[in-house]
């Protein structure tokens, strides 16, 4: 593997490129990231007005090799998922779905034919990646349990329940979530979303990352064989995965961070001044964040639990503050929905509330005996 990097210079990214110094890219091409990146900005809006397909984005991610877990290394990954949430969170969230769906996939405990055919499909993009795994997140710290019932069939399961929420919800969708069986166990399972007995509800309007295709999924009988149960044992499937999963969440967080604190910059003058304490301690904040998240994920397999929740509750904090920043900064204009201090203001405004949701990581933190 190479260790190109593209540097402060790399062209059509600008200062939020030169803030990022972006991370090991191994054997990708940072010329390909650039247009990648550059595809997503001049889709942003677009997609911000739900007037464009975010799958044709993740198409061209797949690309990349984004979703291919044997080639594309946490360190790779995060590099990418930080540069394109420089430009669209809704882009960089999805994109972070199906990695993750990706990541279960090949995870799986007993590969079969059935998982390992999935797995490419997802990996190449050619199938949305569903993880509908925030309850399961939950039951495994202990701080509640999942809805979704595994009744034992002849051959496999039925599956029966709610799932709350999960992006990537289409047709075609390969879906990832977890269930629990009446004598105590817990299994992860994979299944599409054309499986009979799979309801989609329609979505609903949301304050942004309406792109990302996210709603209910109701389950009601779903048969699902027994080679496609990936795990059967819920903490420790998730706990194999937890590093990636909580580095790579960090890593769009740094970058939408990173565009607001850059914009944010170039308005520091006049009455900005009065903000430009506030502007110096977030840009601090994310400086050591960014850093943080390129350590650990060159190493995933060495970074401490209490590390990676600090580093996900950084970005919680920091990303939804700088936007709001920016977007004061702006003034008027950044009340505007179509202006991108706005969008991101939005987007960002998700990040506390995704799973595992900054209660959660407090509530973690403080388990571990350390104050936030
Ligand atoms: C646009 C969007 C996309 C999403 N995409 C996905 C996805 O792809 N996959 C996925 O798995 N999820 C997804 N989610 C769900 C998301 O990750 C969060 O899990 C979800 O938003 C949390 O909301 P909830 O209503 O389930 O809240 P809850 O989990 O019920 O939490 C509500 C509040 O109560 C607190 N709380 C929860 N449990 C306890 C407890 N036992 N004791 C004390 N306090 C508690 C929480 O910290 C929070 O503050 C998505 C959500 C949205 C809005």
């Amino acid at each position: 593997m190479s260790t190109s990097t593209a540097g402060p210079s790399a062209p059509g990214l600008g200062d939020t490129w030169a803030r990022l110094t972006a991370g090991d890219l191994g054997d990708v091409d940072p010329v390909d990231l650039i247009a990648v990146v550059e595809s997503v900005a001049s889709r942003a809006s677009a997609l911000d007005r739900g007037e464009a397909d975010l799958r044709r984005d993740v198409t061209v991610l797949a690309d990349l090799g984004l979703f291919d877990v044997d080639r594309t290394p946490v360190a790779v990954a995060a590099a990418i998922f930080e540069a394109v949430a420089t430009e669209s969170l809704a882009v960089a969230f999805a994109a972070w779905a199906q990695r993750m769906t990706a990541v279960y996939l090949r995870h799986a405990e007993h590969r079969s034919e059935a998982t390992e055919r999935a797995y490419r499909a997802v990996a190449a993009g050619e199938r949305p990646g569903v993880t509908g795994m925030a309850a399961a997140q939950l039951q495994a710290v202990g701080l509640g349990e999942v809805p979704v019932t595994a009744t034992p069939i002849d051959g496999g399961y039925r599956i029966d329940g709610p799932v709350a929420w999960a992006s990537n919800l289409y047709a075609d969708s390969t879906i990832v979530l977890a269930a629990n069986t009446e004598n105590g166990r817990s299994l992860v399972l994979a299944l599409e979303a054309s499986d009979p007995g799979v309801t989609i509800q329609s979505a609903p309007d949301l304050l942004a990352l309406n792109a990302t295709a996210s709603t209910m999924i109701g389950l009601n009988g779903v048969v699902v064989p027994g080679e496609q149960v990936l795990g059967e044992d819920l903490p420790t499937f998730l706990a194999g995965a937890r590093a990636q999963f909580l580095i790579l969440q960090a890593a769009f967080c740094s970058g939408v961070a990173a565009r607001s604190v850059t914009e944010a910059e170039r308005r520091l003058e006049g009455l900005g001044a009065f903000s430009a304490e506030e502007h110096a301690a977030l840009a601090a904040r994310h400086e050591h964040m960014h850093s943080e998240l390129h350590r650990l994920a060159a190493r995933p397999g060495e970074a401490t639990l209490t590390e990676l929740l600090l580093l996900r509750l950084a970005g919680t904090e920091i990303a939804p503050a700088a936007t709001r920043l920016e977007a004061i900064l702006c003034g008027g204009m950044g009340y505007a929905q179509g202006a991108p201090a706005n969008r991101r203001m939005r987007e960002a405004a998700f990040l506390p509330v995704q799973s595992p949701s900054q209660s959660q990581l407090r509530w973690e933190l403080d388990r571990l005996g350390v104050a936030t």
